[in-house]
């Protein structure tokens, strides 16, 4: 193609940028008159506001977007990406807003600019290598538009093509810059001609010496290869006519990163990389690949293990190609990539072929579907799931990851739909833990902010703060939910240590006790003699239920007040919000302020039954196990309740039913349907309730039901 061709041209010197007339007379070429005309109006509002402007190089300022749309006209992108090219700098570097470019040239263009705009923004402070990929995955997942990154792709190689004019620091940092984050995008997209362009450039400015050497190699390899190549070509172009396919041999460019890449990723030395034939057949099916696959192996020998099929296993960049390589003249490898010319097109320019303007073709939307196609299978190779990619953004090569900052630059990559309190986790989990209210792009919003991409995050935390229990239903990094869930087995501890003081205390009220009432030390004294650790552990032991408050307290009695024994035993209060060591029955449901008895339960806390439930029966058997207890008032939940209602079967009588309980404000949690006979039915729905009053009321509404016979609370 024009783009790869002139490509050599202006490697070793630079060349003049081209002018308006020029890119004009090439998008006529490809583009319909009003297209053209949208892009001239656009060069003159840019040549306008970047009037007295120069470049470093002391060009005007309006060559540097007139050369890089006219890179991109090589790739025969849309009037719209044209124009917005010629724009990219407009908001940057002059006064114009972006709502005036809008006004001028309408939504989309100018949203292509502002994309620009802000990917320039993204200023990368600390270079560090480890950041680079983060960082490529986060400007690819920003971009809503992939034209955004097409400008900016051409935008980078022009600034590299004019790089000579910067002082040398400057130069080394851009063509790292280059090597690290603008060729592998270029990769990624497939825009091939692009990223071979970047990498030549930044290679030489980075390491002009390597450049040179290798340059010097080529050329003499070159040489060598002029007295056997055409041969080889020939013997090839043959066997494909003998066996008729329709196909073009080509030698293959070596290029200078490649090689230098190869020699450091294989460890080879430079004559092993570059004394290589290198060939390329191009055909029109992959029934013909597999085919000319196979003649070639008739006319040279192949080299065992070097046969790689990325036609069947594509590249994860969606590149296909069968790769051989063969005994060629004098021993000499020869590598043969054999495609069609679909692949080769794809090879090339990746998803720009997909972008690029077809004659005729007024729609943008079939070039979007054929981009989001291309997309979408380089997304299914990267084993992401496609339909994701489609829903959340238009290109979003990335659908699992979103990319942050902290307030110091930093990139954080987190989980999609992580929150505020996830980033907190993720800077560390002191910083989660402490957390109390976050700032995203300096503005306070809530811990549970879902965050989006490029945005900057800034935790505040506070001495003593501790995390929420609720956090645990949003957070998704498993980092913050280990945290979290570990906070709260800590909790727990503190909730069984408080309630094993209460049964303590309600077993000594018996003699007239207290805890308090008690040697400071005697607790401790007990539990050491009971081989726990200290007091604390012995009251977490019965408030999980593995001690018996009972029995604990006659041991912790001072002798003398041993004698004192015979009160009623008062008993324990339920607030309702224990939460985690107080359990509430599924056998007979208690709510209140039903008459309940509590069960010790070892290692569970207590659970709580009505005190005419069947199993309270074994109350007999375990008196230790067993206390009284009472409903705290005003406990501010709701608690588990069971009916059946007996309905006559009708259709719909089961939503009529729920719907009933659902206009009491009460949640159903579980229903079952059981046929009693022909005419009836029995469901039992499991629902919510605040106390016996709330599920009295649910009961009688249900009741009054024509298809309802009967509404019974579940037996103890
Ligand atoms: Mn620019």
């Amino acid at each position: 193609m024009s783009y790869a061709s002139t490509l050599l041209g202006f490697l070793p010197g630079g060349r003049r940028a081209p002018g308006i007339a020029q890119l004009t007379s090439k998008l006529e070429s490809y583009l319909p008159p009003d297209h053209v005309e949208r892009v001239r109006d656009a060069y003159d509002y840019a040549e306008a506001a970047h009037k007295g402007q120069k470049r470093r190089s002391g060009e005007p300022y309006i060559t540097h977007p007139v050369a890089v749309a006219d890179i991109l006209a090589d790739l025969r992108m849309d009037g719209a990406t044209l124009a917005a090219a010629i724009l990219h700098d407009v908001v940057e570097d002059t006064g114009v807003s972006t709502a005036e470019i809008a006004e001028h040239f309408g939504g989309e263009i100018a949203e292509i600019v502002d994309g620009v705009t802000k990917l320039d923004q993204i200023r990368f402070k600390n270079r560090q290598e480890a950041q680079a990929e983060s960082f490529r995955k986060m400007m690819l997942a920003m971009v809503r538009d992939i034209r955004v990154i097409m400008v900016k792709l051409a935008d980078r190689v022009h600034n590299m093509r004019t790089l000579g004019a910067m002082p040398p620091a400057k130069r080394r940092l851009v063509a790292r810059e280059t090597l690290d984050i603008y060729a592998p995008i270029a990769n990624r997209l497939g825009i091939h001609s692009i990223k071979l362009e970047l990498e030549e450039l930044g290679f030489r400015s980075l390491y002009p010496k390597r450049y040179r050497v290798i340059e010097r190699e080529l050329k003499r390899s070159r040489g060598n290869q002029k007295e056997f190549l055409p041969k080889i070509t020939r013997n090839l172009a043959d066997a494909l006519k003998r066996a008729g396919i329709d196909g073009r041999v080509e030698a293959r460019e070596k290029h200078l990163f490649s090689v230098y890449a190869k020699m450091r990723r294989k460890k080879v030395q430079l004559s092993e990389v570059i004394d290589v034939f290198g060939l390329r057949i191009v055909v029109a099916t992959v029934d013909e690949c597999y085919r000319v696959l196979g003649l070639a192996h008739g006319l040279y020998r192949p080299m065992p293990g070097r046969f790689k099929d990325y036609v069947a296993i594509p590249r994860v960049n969606g590149y296909q190609s069968l790769h051989t390589t063969l005994f060629g003249p004098n021993g000499m490898p020869l590598e043969l990539q054999i495609r069609t010319s679909e692949m080769h097109e794809m090879a090339e320019s990746g998803i720009a072929a997909h972008w690029a303007y077809k004659t005729g073709e007024t729609d943008r939307g079939a070039r979007q579907e054929r981009a989001r196609e291309w997309l979408k299978n380089v997304a299914q190779l990267q084993d992401a799931s496609a339909e994701e990619v489609m829903e959340n953004v238009k290109v979003d090569l990335f659908p699992d990851k979103v990319y942050v900052f902290t307030p110091k630059g930093d990139i954080m990559r987190l989980p999609r739909g992580a929150t505020c309190v996830d980033f907190a986790y993720a800077v560390h989990t002191g910083v989660g833990n402490r957390c109390v209210a976050a700032k995203v792009d300096r503005r306070l919003a809530p811990l549970r902010t879902v965050l989006r991409n490029g945005q900057t995050v800034e935790i505040i935390t506070a001495k003593g703060a501790q995390p929420n229990p609720a956090w645990a239903s949003f957070v998704v990094s498993a980092k913050a939910r280990a945290a979290i869930r570990q906070y709260l087995k800590g909790l727990r501890r503190g909730e069984a240590i408080d309630l094993g003081g209460r049964l303590l205390n309600q077993a000594l009220e018996e003699f007239k006790l207290n805890i308090r009432a008690l040697p400071p030390e005697r607790l401790d004294q007990v539990a050491v003699a009971l081989g726990l650790e200290d007091g604390k552990d012995l009251l977490e032991k019965i408030g999980l239920g593995e001690r018996p408050a009972p029995l604990v307290a006659r041991r912790v009695l001072p002798r003398e007040e041993d004698l004192h024994e015979g009160g009623p035993q008062a008993p324990l209060a339920i607030a309702g919000t224990e939460g985690l060591v107080v359990a509430y029955a599924r056998c007979c449901f208690p709510v209140p302020p039903d008459p309940v008895v509590a069960y010790l339960s070892s290692g569970r806390g207590v659970v709580i039954h009505r005190d005419n439930c069947g199993n309270v029966a074994g109350f007999r058997k375990q008196p230790e196990k067993w206390i009284p207890a009472v409903w705290q008032k005003q406990a501010n939940r709701t608690f588990r309740s069971e009916i059946k209602v007996h309905v006559t079967n009708r259709m719909g009588v089961l939503a009529q039913v729920a719907a009933q309980i659902a206009a009491n404000q009460t949640n159903i949690d579980h229903v079952n349907v059981t046929p009693e006979g022909d005419d009836t039915s029995m469901i039992t729905l499991e629902i919510d309730v605040r106390d016996r009053g709330h599920l009295a009321q649910v009961m009688r509404a249900i009741k009054s039901m024509p298809d309802v016979i009967e509404v019974e609370r579940t037996l103890a």
